[in-house]
């Protein structure tokens, strides 16, 4: 076993190489850094994945595709996006990961989700491989229609580069079932073929149940798995919830089942706190104001008038028992991990993509909050995305109920793979255990199939 210095040192250098190749990506940067910390010490132990310079093989992509998308808005004017679609790595299936709409989206971004989704994929046991795509439109307050025209044109681009068992994009943030309708109509035309090129369809065309509750769901399975483990669950517990989206919504859901209480829910305006808790028929009320009327998360407060609307905030200074990040990327850094470990916290399940930035997952990890990473926490998205790719092959459907079932079992086997890889014990390191059984799979296949 490498020494903690030789480790430090090695990290240092492959870190420092990485960022000269790949300058202004920082969260790039941020996504490897925090895998390559808990790798390293596996990697330089086995010397046959060093000799084939495996890790520096796995944080190139395997090509990134980048294009112009036009389109004319209500008014007549023409407007022009930049879009993208990362191949990450394709080594243990066809390439698998969302496709993002929001104004934040950069190059920088998309590697580090398309680096995420590759030991995601890899955890679920399903074969899938990594990638990420998106483009920086801005969805918010534009018509159907706009964004019909904005999805057909980028689908003109995006076709010659997927296929069922090429390249399998889905949703991500800004893009849900309306989206991904408009971009399958626009693939099915110019291909004159009906197969499951993307996932998150709607349940007309190929989709499958549970794949709209999944990542959500999925989030608070793993965490139940991870109570369990210490002879605790979820019931009775104080849940703080960021976002309002797919994820958040069906987290809450799930809480809801499992007899615990969620608080709060936010979005880029702020956050709403009820000290009531959210129940379901509040937790609906949310669905249509979000899903259906796309509004805004205050309208909450105009409706139960106990709740408080923190505008601007997000919710970590809310007392709680787990917390359950699901909105964005780097929502919550070292101060909000300090206030909510000093409020008593147990547990943090990452539902968003890489939503805590690193000092706040140190801070978590040396104050020994049960810490589960997006990698594994929400990995039940993809899973069932994997899941609908196999009944759309078989031209089958699963009830709800089987999908469910196959759903549980997969964020099940994950934790089993993070507690063997994570130390073991009730001490489990989540992030350590998620990223080397996550690197292991690939590492194997990659090695399997000499230089490539
Ligand atoms: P949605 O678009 O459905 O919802 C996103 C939510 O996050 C909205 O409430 C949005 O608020 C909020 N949000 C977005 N950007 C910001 C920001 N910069 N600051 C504060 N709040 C923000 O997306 P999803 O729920 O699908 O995705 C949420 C997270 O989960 C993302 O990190 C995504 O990558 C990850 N994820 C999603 C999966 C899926 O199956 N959908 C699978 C695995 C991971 P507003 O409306 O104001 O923008």
């Amino acid at each position: 076993m490498a020494n903690s210095q030789a480790v430090k040192k090695e990290v240092e250098e492959f870190m420092t190489g990485l960022h000269n190749r790949n300058p202004y990506e920082p969260e790039f940067h941020q996504a490897v850094q925090e895998l390559v910390e808990t790798v390293m010490p596996y990697y330089l132990d086995h010397q046959q994945y060093r000799r084939w310079r495996i890790l520096e093989r796995m944080t190139e992509p395997d090509r990134v595709i980048m294009f112009r998308v036009t389109w004319s808005d209500d008014d007549g004017e023409i407007r022009a996006n930049k879009a993208w679609r990362v191949q990450f790595n394709n080594a243990i299936g066809p390439y698998k990961g969302g496709m993002r709409f929001h104004p934040s989206v950069t190059l920088s971004v998309l590697k580090f989700l398309g680096f995420e989704q590759c030991f995601k994929n890899a955890l679920t046991g399903l074969p899938m491989g990594g990638a990420k795509g998106g483009s920086n439109f801005n969805p918010k307050g534009r018509s159907d229609v706009e964004i019909m025209r904005f999805c057909h044109s980028l689908m003109t681009e995006l076709f010659r580069h997927i296929g069922e068992s090429r390249d399998v994009p889905a949703g991500d943030i800004g893009v849900g079932a309306r989206e991904i309708g408009y971009m399958f109509g626009q693939y099915k035309r110019l291909e004159n073929n009906f197969v499951g090129v993307l996932t998150g369809k709607g349940l007309e065309f190929g989709g499958s149940l549970i794949r709209k509750e999944a990542t959500g769901y999925g989030t608070v399975y793993f965490a139940q798995n991870m109570l369990n483990h210490i002879g605790d669950s979820v019931e009775g517990k104080d849940v703080v919830i960021s976002g309002s989206g797919n994820v958040a919504t069906y987290a809450v859901e799930k809480v809801l089942h499992y007899g615990g209480k969620p608080l709060t829910l936010s979005d880029s305006g702020g956050s709403i706190y009820d000290p009531d808790g959210i129940d379901e028929e509040k937790l609906e009320f949310i669905k249509d104001i979000k899903e259906v009327r796309r509004g805004r998360i205050s309208e909450y407060t105009d409706k139960y008038s106990t709740a408080k609307y923190l505008e601007g905030k997000r919710p970590w200074g809310v007392k709680c028992d787990i917390a359950l990040p699901c909105a964005t990327q780097n929502e919550l850094d070292l101060d909000a991990a300090k206030e909510l470990v000093s409020n008593g916290v147990k547990l943090v399940a990452e539902g968003a993509n890489m939503p805590s930035t690193l000092d706040a997952v140190h801070h978590f990890l040396g104050n020994n909050v049960l810490f589960g990473p997006a990698k594994a926490a929400n990995a039940g998205g993809v899973a069932c995305s994997g899941l609908e790719q196999s009944q759309n092959s078989l031209r089958i459907s699963w009830s709800a109920e089987e999908v469910d079932q196959r759903l549980q079992d997969i964020m099940k086997g994950i934790h089993s793979k993070c507690v063997k890889f994570g130390e073991g014990g009730e001490n489990v390191n989540y992030v350590q255990g998620a990223n080397i059984a996550g690197f292991e799979k690939i590492a194997a296949a990659m090695t399997s199939y000499g230089v490539t």
